[in-house]
């Protein structure tokens, strides 16, 4: 009895990637992103380097718009790409996220990241 406790115990400590943490990562992530979705406020983190590629910023729902840091005082003015990235979010809030998430990668995948309405509208609307 005493052997099998520790045992347990062991295990534990010692996988921490074991079945009994992984099996509930799932629903912690459900949880977080409905505690997001449910607010639905825009937040914005600027990353300290480079994303691949010619982007310099991606709205990620529910967790937020990220933005090259070297943007960071550019402000949200016209044209500024803070304000493209808020018409996303505003898409977001207005479609729910699976619904921008189809959307968009659909979008993406028929009419690229330049042609397809969604950008359109952002750049637009931005302007
Ligand atoms: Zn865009």
């Amino acid at each position: 009895m005493i052997n099998q406790a520790a045992t347990s115990f062991v295990r534990l400590k010692f996988e921490l990637f074991s079945y009994t943490v992984i099996r509930h990562i799932p629903k912690v992530l459900i949880l977080l992103v409905l505690i997001l979705n449910i607010k639905k406020t825009s937040r914005v983190f600027y990353l300290p380097f480079e994303i691949p590629g010619t982007q310099m910023a991606a709205t990620v729902p529910p967790f937020g718009i990220f933005i090259e840091d070297e943007f960071e005082n550019e402000g949200d003015g016209p044209g500024s790409i803070l304000r493209h990235e808020i018409v996303h979010w505003q898409q977001y809030r207005r479609m729910g996220l699976i619904k921008f998430y189809y959307n968009y990668l659909t979008l993406y995948a028929k009419h690229g990241r330049v042609k397809n309405w969604m950008e359109s509208e952002a750049r637009q609307l931005s302007k």
